[in-house]
């Protein structure tokens, strides 16, 4: 077995701590993808006030430079300051490398009990435009502006991927949640291609359309009866948070956002400064995400064992749940480390 590994070439993934529990999460990640022996070295790069404090841009083009050659990075999350400061982090980058779609999978845990049983949801957010477009004015002393953005390319573009997606991960339904009725060029341009994609190319997905707020009053009320959200870019971050809390918190939900040029895997959640440095940070959703990536790898590049040490850590980590071995945001009381040593002690 050793030998076998040795001999596996490894796969180079740009790896960004980030900013508050990014370096923790991150740190107890690689030490579950080491013990469990995955192909990877790891290219470690700055992003967010760590390349600040390094005297580098928020966002270094190095960085930038690495995740495009090796068209892969596990980032942690970057801060970003509210209501003032530079641009968020997280979603320059998803602009500069054209990440257009994040996929958020929010599904139950066992051993982590929470209201509704069953709940298996794929949320796909546009990731470039909508109110992120970060055009904002002062338009007088009185009046401030920002500027809810859509293209036919963007919109299209997410439509097809949401329906290939889940045509080949043999979903069966996509609601498509809106405030066409409010923003009816916006979120009508969002709407009419989805509804085009759905009919001249996926008759094959069930395809749904509801108006946002009902959409989230019937999500709290019975989410199983959702299977693939398509949403605009707010929605999207909205909505993933929302689902989050269906299904135990931002400690459980990863993602993945993803281009023509790369992937960037990466948790739900933010840096959460509250409980920065205190070793407390559950890093599952981060290292549900390395396990996303390994799946990635395993199917972009062919590299089947990838995917058998992806199945590995999803069955430690699970067992390690069963076994009630959790952090404080899911009523245990392990720390960061603690639960990453739970999970390694059940890889077999
Ligand atoms: P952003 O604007 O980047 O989304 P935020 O401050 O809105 O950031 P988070 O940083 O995700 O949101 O934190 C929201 C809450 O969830 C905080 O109370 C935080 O402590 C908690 N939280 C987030 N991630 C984790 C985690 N991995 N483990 C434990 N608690 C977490």
């Amino acid at each position: 077995m050793q030998e076998d590994v040795l001999s596996m070439s490894k796969h180079p993934v740009v790896l960004i701590p980030g900013d508050g529990i990014g370096p923790e999460v991150t740190a107890a990640t690689q030490r579950v993808l080491a013990a469990a022996a995955a192909p990877i070295e790891w290219i470690v790069c700055q992003a967010g006030l760590a390349a600040l404090a390094q005297g580098d841009d928020v966002l270094p083009q190095s960085t930038l430079d690495a995740i495009e050659r090796c068209r892969i990075a596990l980032k942690g999350p970057c801060t970003t300051p509210v209501g003032e400061g530079f641009t968020s982090v997280n979603v320059q980058l998803r602009k500069r490398l054209m990440l257009y779609a994040a996929v958020r999978p929010v599904r139950n845990l066992e051993g982590v009990p929470t209201r509704f049983a069953g709940i298996d949801l794929i949320i796909v957010r546009e990731n470039t435009e909508g109110l992120y477009s970060g055009v904002e004015n002062q338009v007088t002393d009185d009046v401030v502006m920002s500027m809810k953005i859509a293209t036919q390319t963007a919109c299209t573009r997410i439509a097809h991927w949401a329906f290939r997606f889940a045509t080949q991960r043999r979903r069966r339904k996509i609601t498509v949640f809106h405030k066409a009725n409010i923003m009816k060029m916006t979120d009508g341009l969002f709407l009419r291609t989805a509804r085009q994609a759905h009919q001249h190319e996926y008759p094959n997905i069930d395809y749904q359309e509801m108006i946002i707020d009902a959409g989230c009053m019937k999500l709290v009320q019975d989410p199983t009866q959702f299977d693939v959200l398509l949403l605009e870019n707010l929605y999207g971050d909205v909505v993933s948070d929302l689902c989050a809390g269906l299904v135990g918190g931002l400690g459980v939900v990863p993602g993945a956002n993803y281009g023509e040029r790369g992937a960037v895997f990466e948790a739900v959640h933010g840096s959460a400064p509250d409980i920065a440095g205190q070793g407390v940070a559950n890093p599952l959703a981060l290292l549900m995400s390395a396990v996303m990536k390994l799946n990635h790898i395993a199917e972009d590049m062919d590299d089947r064992e990838c995917g058998i040490i992806a199945e590995r850590i999803k069955s430690a980590y699970n067992r390690a749940l069963q076994d009630s071995e959790k952090t404080r945001d899911l009523g245990g009381s392990l720390g960061t480390e603690a639960f990453a040593s739970a999970v390694i002690e059940r890889l077999r």
